[in-house]
């Protein structure tokens, strides 16, 4: 089986983990640190917060852009859950933007009208968190107009995206947001096995962030209420979390980040060679906007007829010729727990739209073109 994604792991990364585990510290120590700096120097932000993995970079960040309990948070539906529950981790309201047919990220114009009517009936939301769907940026630069505008916090979910960039700026940087969250899971652009990072320009959401990862509990005396009691002391401040990172997934994780831009190269190289070798057949891949450079964590086709090869037969042909086809994402609003909270079918006809015909083909930076003339070869067969 040709798998949708997978890690590559090379003898430099093996020896960063047996590194860490012989070293002092396989927890708490200066692997992490160092992990933090790299990605920051890569992406072009001020500070860089690891945490154990991507859903809780999404709720140390919420918790640190202060969303409570009754304020509103939209997001993508096409996106994975976490992206949404990270509201619902602190008792926020979860709404939905309709994406746009041919990017497939968060439609700025759906956005636009929705504020307008929000900003109206008094239902502006608070954090609006627009996910780089497949690798590629959202528009920043009307999401970052439209947040000067109506004063919400925007926290880019960029678990596909790490290696990007728009307009310029590496995705990360938060040139256009306050927060960005990443995932190291192991179909991402770079992997810890399980990881996440929060970066940030902001000083004072970096505490917050660390504070947050770390049960709320502080040493840090500026941060306390009451005068130190000796070197043993410290005081919870907040309701955290343990959401470390250890150095062990810390050390893969450096090691990793030295080979991300040939992972990004080769993975828009194969994009490149799927969109020229699937030209022709009735199918659609994503747009990619001129000022966006896609990490390219996904290569999604969509069925270009609804009706006919159904998507169901399509993904069971691929995956009987050996082909780990998947397909990202089923429409968040429509799970049973979003259901359950009064979403349903038509809400985003978009989005639903693009769920009936889309299928995920293999992209890794391991698969080879042979792999690939093998995936485009089932394809062909698989269309009939
Ligand atoms: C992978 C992913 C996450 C969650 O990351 P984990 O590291 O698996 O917790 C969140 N959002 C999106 C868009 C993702 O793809």
């Amino acid at each position: 089986m040709i798998p949708y994604g997978r890690q590559s792991i090379d003898d430099d990364d093996i020896a960063a983990v047996v590194e860490a585990l012989r070293s002092d510290f396989i927890t708490q120590g200066p692997a992490i640190e160092e992990f933090e700096r790299t990605v920051a120097e890569y992406c072009g932000v001020k500070h860089a917060v690891a945490v154990s993995n991507g859903t809780a970079a999404l709720h140390v960040a919420v918790l640190a852009a202060g969303l409570r309990a009754g304020e509103r948070l939209w997001t993508s539906p096409i996106t994975f859950v976490a992206s949404a529950n990270c509201a619902r981790y602190v008792g926020a309201d979860v709404d939905f933007v309709d994406i746009d047919p041919d990017t497939l990220n968060l439609d700025p114009v759906a956005l636009a009208e929705k504020l307008e009517r929000a900003a109206a009936e008094g239902t502006l939301p608070k954090v609006v968190i627009p996910v780089h769907f497949g690798g590629q940026s959202c528009d920043m630069d009307r999401i970052s107009e439209l947040a000067e505008r109506y004063g919400f916090t925007v926290i880019e979910d960029a678990s596909h995206a790490i290696g990007g960039s728009w307009n310029g700026d590496k995705v990360g940087s938060c040139a256009r947001s306050w927060m960005t969250t990443f995932s190291f899971h192991p179909v991402k652009i770079v992997t810890t096995a399980e990881g996440g990072m929060v970066t940030t320009n902001d000083e004072d959401i970096a505490e917050r962030l660390k504070l947050f990862r770390t049960h709320g509990v502080t040493r840090d005396t500026s941060l306390m209420r009451n005068p130190s009691e000796g070197g043993w002391y410290y005081e919870q401040v907040e309701l955290g979390y343990n959401y470390r990172l250890t150095d062990i997934q810390a050390a893969l994780g450096t090691s990793q980040m030295r080979r991300i831009d040939g992972f990004v190269e080769r993975r828009n190289e194969l994009a490149a060679r799927y969109a020229e070798l699937l030209s022709g057949l009735p199918l659609d891949v994503q747009q990619v906007l001129p000022a966006a450079h896609s990490a390219y964590h996904l290569f999604v086709v969509r069925l270009r007829d609804e009706s006919a090869a159904s998507r169901r037969e399509f993904f069971d042909r691929l995956r009987e010729a050996g082909i780990g086809a998947n397909v990202h994402y089923i429409p968040v609003h429509l799970q049973p727990y979003y259901r359950d909270l009064g979403f349903g079918p038509g809400d985003f006809p978009v989005a639903e739209a693009y769920y009936r015909r889309a299928v995920t083909l293999p992209l890794y930076p391991a698969m080879t073109d042979a792999d690939q003339d093998a995936v485009v070869a089932a394809v062909r067969g698989a269309l009939g």
